[in-house]
């Protein structure tokens, strides 16, 4: 049985270290759609374009490509034919994402490129918006969360392994802070799909948490 997985949440949750294992035990792709968001507001910061332009972001999205490709280092993104896998991890682009990633136009081209990835099936894709507006018929959609403090805990051992110094309370911040705006925003607000298993990882291991999943996966 082939089946589409839709894994939603908010920030740090946990949900691409989830989906990535998930696809890893199902020999599926994993697409992260939150670093093709990413992809286009790096570009954007690149050629100083004003993110509050919605048509202008859109026409860009329109002429760029962006490309996830599955590397034994795990996923590799590619923006133009150049690889951009750290550099949409900053700071900038993280704190500008949900800028961008609220203009309604520019997602859906975003959610056109999504569906013709996942058209064939054998897929996990992890975002904001997979269970309520990309792969609406999924056979399992999942949203995952966890407490703030939990999250950023977690972002907090993340950063210190890549060698990034950070502060937990400002990461606690800047997670509650996107959450907020991706959970207002008009154009397809971070909500759970109403057919969606609910899972808060705050107690539960990643092991845990995957074991639950596959379970379902095999129902
Ligand atoms: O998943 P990640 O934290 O990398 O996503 C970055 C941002 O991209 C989110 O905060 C959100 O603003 C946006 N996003 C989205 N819809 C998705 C995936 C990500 O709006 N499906």
């Amino acid at each position: 049985k082939q089946i589409q997985i839709a894994i939603d949440g908010p920030a740090a949750a946990g949900k691409s270290t989830i989906a990535k294992k998930t696809a890893e035990l199902l020999g599926y792709t994993y697409v992260d759609t939150g670093a093709m968001y990413r992809a286009i507001t790096y570009k954007a910061i690149q050629l100083n374009i004003d993110l509050q332009d919605g048509e202008k972001l859109t026409s860009l999205l329109k002429e760029t490509t962006i490309e996830l490709k599955p590397s034994p280092k795990g996923q590799l993104v590619f923006l133009d034919n150049q690889e951009v896998t750290d550099e949409i991890r900053s700071l900038k682009v993280t704190a500008s994402v949900s800028q961008v990633a609220a203009h309604a136009h520019l997602r859906e081209e975003m959610v056109l490129r999504q569906l013709e990835m996942g058209k064939d099936g054998k897929i996990v894709m992890d975002g904001r918006d997979i269970g309520t507006h990309v792969l609406t018929n999924a056979e399992l959609k999942i949203f995952m969360s966890a407490s703030v403090e939990e999250r950023a805990k977690r972002r907090y051992l993340e950063n210190q392994k890549r060698g990034i110094d950070s502060v937990l309370k400002e990461l606690a911040e800047e997670i509650a802070l996107r959450d907020k705006m991706d959970s207002e925003r008009d154009a397809s607000p971070l909500i759970q799909a109403e057919d969606a298993v609910f899972i808060d990882t705050t107690e539960l291991t990643i092991e845990q948490v995957s074991e639950k999943i596959m379970q379902l996966a095999k129902e």
